[in-house]
């Protein structure tokens, strides 16, 4: 039987690129989105028409109760789950520390840390040894920002990552004995609409050239990244980061 593979926020960007590749290397996918179902839909049907299995489940990650829900349903369809991908993640409009207000930070750690939390708790009790299960493995997104900082723009979505970088750390050791690995990627600026949601849409051309690969990076090279960690042929690599950057 073919591996099952969840990717949170796959309606678009680096998702939607990362579930039409993990498809075409033999997993069954679900498309997690949350709300533009059309886009997600697409992103099944380009994966079906290719003759691979995937599945859109609509779930908001940052509401327990949906993801809950999102698992139950991958549980119902498949009856097994073999790897996640921790990836949906937002922006906010460029603020300063000074400047910003509790609601936007409870929104910003609750979709970027709680909900890559809960989904990775929900991930080991369906992959773990320790559990029952047959192993597993987890790729979280990060961010260059969090060792950057995102000063003047967005200090609470570098945090955000910050705590990725700890959670892909310490969970990796929590697991490593339960047949589980977990590893992240890190990109740099990547041609995707993130850039727009955060006020910019024309950021990824705009910095693109002042990069040392003169360019931002696109979707499907990140998911390339993605993939590797995903696979056998990282079977020995477990709690580090792949920076995709182009060089910054
Ligand atoms: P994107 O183009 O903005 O796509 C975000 C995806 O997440 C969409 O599919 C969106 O689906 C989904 N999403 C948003 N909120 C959600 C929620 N509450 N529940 C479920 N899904 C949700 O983003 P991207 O550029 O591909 O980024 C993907 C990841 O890479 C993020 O974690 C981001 O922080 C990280 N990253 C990106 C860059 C970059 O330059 N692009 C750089 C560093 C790190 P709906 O529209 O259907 O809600």
């Amino acid at each position: 039987m073919k591996p099952v593979l969840l990717v949170t926020g796959a309606s678009r960007g680096i998702g939607a690129a990362t579930a039409v590749l993990a498809a075409q290397q033999g997993w069954r996918v679900a498309v997690n989105y949350s709300t533009n179902r059309a886009a997600a839909d697409s992103v099944v049907q380009q994966i079906t028409q290719a003759g691979r299995e995937a599945l859109a489940i609509q779930a908001d990650v940052g509401d327990e109760a949906q993801v809950l829900a999102m698992f139950q349903r991958i549980d119902s369809h498949w009856g097994r789950l073999d790897g996640l991908v921790n990836n949906a993640g937002v922006v906010d409009m460029p603020a300063r520390v000074d400047e910003m207000t509790v609601a936007r930070l409870e929104r910003m750690f609750r979709l970027n840390i709680i909900a890559s939390f809960v989904c990775a708790r929900e991930a080991v009790r369906r992959m773990s040894t320790r559990h029952g299960h047959r192993g597993g493995v987890i790729v979280n997104l990060s961010s260059a920002a969090s060792r950057i900082g995102g000063s003047g723009q967005y200090v609470d979505y570098a945090a955000s990552k910050g705590a990725i970088d700890t959670l892909t750390k310490g969970l990796a050791l929590e697991v490593a004995g339960e047949g589980i690995r977990v590893n992240q990627v890190s990109p740099g600026i990547i041609d995707t609409e993130i850039h727009a949601s955060g006020g910019n849409p024309g950021r990824a051309q705009a910095v693109g050239p002042s990069l040392p690969l003169k360019r931002p990076g696109s979707a499907q090279e990140v998911a390339q990244a993605i993939l590797w960690l995903l696979s056998p042929a990282s079977s020995y690599t477990t709690g580090t980061n792949i920076d995709v950057t182009g060089g910054r």
